[in-house]
C-alpha cells in the first residue's frame, strides 16, 4: 500500500502513487484506491445529509475532483440528488466505494515514460562486494542489474553505490 498523490490526466491515472504501484502491478490485475484517505467518510457525509443542501456530487467535489465527482454521482441514479434526500444506505455505500475503490487498468505507457526498468541481470549472478559476474572481468551496476527501488532517490542511491562498489573493486585490481 502507498500513501502518496494521486494524478488524473487525460490520459488516466498518474502522479507518485501510480509510479509506486506500477512496478508491482501486472496487466489485468486490479487497483484499489482509497479516494479520501484518512477522513471518516461515513460520518463526513451523514452529517452532510443532516446540514447541506448540495446535490451529493457537489459534496463529493469538496473530496475529489469535481469532474470526477459528477462522473460518479452520473452513475447511479440514487446520488443524482440533494444529499438531504438520500438515503443512509446510499451513502454508506457510497462511502465504502470511495473508500475502496476497484479498478483494472487497461495498461500502462510502457518504457517511453518508465522511469525503472524493473529487472535486469540476476543479482544471485554477481559478486555484492564488487559487482563481478560469474564471468571475470564482466562487471553489470545500476540500472542494468534487478534492483528496483520505491520513488525517492533509492534507484540512483543504487546506481551511485554500486557504481562505487565496481570502481573501488577495479581500481584494487589494477593497483594491486
Ligand atoms: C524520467 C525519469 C525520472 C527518474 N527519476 C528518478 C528519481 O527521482 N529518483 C531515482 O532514484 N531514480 C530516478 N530515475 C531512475 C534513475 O534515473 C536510474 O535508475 C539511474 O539513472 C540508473 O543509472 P545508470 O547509471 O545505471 O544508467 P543510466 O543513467 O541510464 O546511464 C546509462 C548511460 O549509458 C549510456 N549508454 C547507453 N548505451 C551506450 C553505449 N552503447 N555506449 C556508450 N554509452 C551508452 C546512456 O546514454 C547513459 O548515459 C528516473 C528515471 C527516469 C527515466
Amino acid at each position: 500500500m502507498f500513501s502518496e498523490d494521486l494524478l488524473f490526466t487525460h490520459r488516466g491515472l498518474s502522479g507518485p502513487a501510480v509510479l509506486q504501484i506500477s512496478s508491482f502491478w501486472r496487466e489485468g490485475q486490479p487497483v484499489r484506491v482509497n479516494l479520501a484517505p484518512g477522513v471518516d467518510l461515513p460520518a463526513l457525509l451523514l452529517r452532510a445529509k443532516a446540514t447541506s443542501k448540495k446535490l451529493i456530487a457537489n459534496e463529493l467535489a469538496s473530496l475529489v475532483p469535481s469532474r470526477l465527482a459528477d462522473a460518479w454521482a452520473s452513475q447511479d441514479p440514487a446520488l443524482q440528488r440533494p444529499i438531504s434526500e438520500a438515503t443512509d444506505k446510499a451513502l454508506l455505500a457510497l462511502a465504502q466505494r470511495l473508500a475502496d475503490w476497484e479498478l483494472v487498468p487497461t495498461g500502462s505507457e510502457g518504457y517511453k515514460k518508465a522511469e525503472v526498468t524493473v529487472g535486469g541481470v540476476d543479482t544471485r549472478d554477481l559478486s555484492s562486494q564488487t559487482m563481478e559476474s560469474k564471468q571475470p572481468g564482466l562487471y553489470f551496476i545500476g540500472e542494468v542489474v534487478d534492483v528496483t527501488g520505491w520513488l525517492g532517490g533509492y534507484n540512483f542511491q543504487w546506481a551511485w553505490a554500486s557504481g562505487f562498489a565496481c570502481a573501488q573493486a577495479l581500481a584494487q585490481k589494477i593497483s594491486g
